[in-house]
């Protein structure tokens, strides 16, 4: 009995060490066994029911190198109302937040939930504005999320996603990590059918009067490929 048991933790610790999904020490496995948090589908490989099971507070965005804070992880209140975006959008709208910048996890969860307040109780909004956020700790922080309609492109919130960089880029650009955390989240958004591949991306002020994204930020984002020099935001 011992010996079996014995054999069995041997197993375990070694499918274990085989089937990692997540930097956090998510485990591949069938998904009818106990998970001591929460199962996140596609992350493994095999039948639809072997899936990540992630133990809780970890960070699962379902795409490679992509880290998203959920709204629970930092502390989000919940939306006073909520409608359905109509997926995939063919726009993304670039913003920053004009506040301070963040650095580290606690330090952003802290920023998100004071950017929630705002838009909540100054503007009357019925939630944080933007989609997602994404910080200079190379984390994308989840707004209203993939489906909803936000409240962050007077006259585009039906018809796009918004993402608003945590800081004021008026002068400089965002540091590498979120620059790099902005475009895993680009490309995840077509791998998960929210924006479609030949999506087109615009600042803020390319439809409206607004200095947002900040004239630097605002002039790195023409830079990518996605960029619509051509076009206008469309209703
Ligand atoms: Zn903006």
């Amino acid at each position: 009995m011992v010996s079996m048991w014995l054999c069995l933790v041997g197993l375990l610790a070694h499918t274990q060490a085989a089937d990692h999904c997540s930097p956090e020490g998510g485990v591949c496995q069938e998904d009818h066994h106990h998970c001591s948090g929460e199962y996140h589908s596609g992350l493994c490989p095999g039948g639809v029911h072997n899936r990540c099971c992630m133990p809780t507070g970890s960070h699962s965005s379902g795409c490679p190198g992509l880290t998203i804070v959920s709204r629970s992880q930092w502390g989000a209140r919940a939306p006073k109302s909520v409608s359905h975006l109509r997926n995939p959008v063919s726009q993304v709208f670039i913003h920053h937040t004009e506040t301070p910048a963040c650095f580290n996890e606690h330090d952003c969860s802290v920023r998100m939930r004071g950017i929630q307040n705002f838009h909540m109780d100054s503007r009357g909004w019925s939630d944080i504005g933007y989609s997602f956020l994404v910080g200079e700790d190379g984390r994308i922080y989840e707004g209203r999320g993939w489906d909803k309609v936000g409240a962050h492109t007077k006259g585009y919130n039906s018809v796009a996603l918004a993402l608003s960089f945590m800081g004021s880029y008026m002068t400089h650009n965002p540091g590498k990590a979120a620059l790099d955390a902005a475009q895993a989240w680009l490309g995840c958004a077509i791998s998960k059918g929210m924006i479609t591949s030949s999506y087109k991306l615009y600042g803020h002020r390319d439809a409206g009067s607004t200095d947002c994204p900040g004239d630097s930020l605002y002039a790195l984002i023409r830079t990518w490929s996605h960029y619509d020099h051509h076009g206008k935001p469309h209703h």
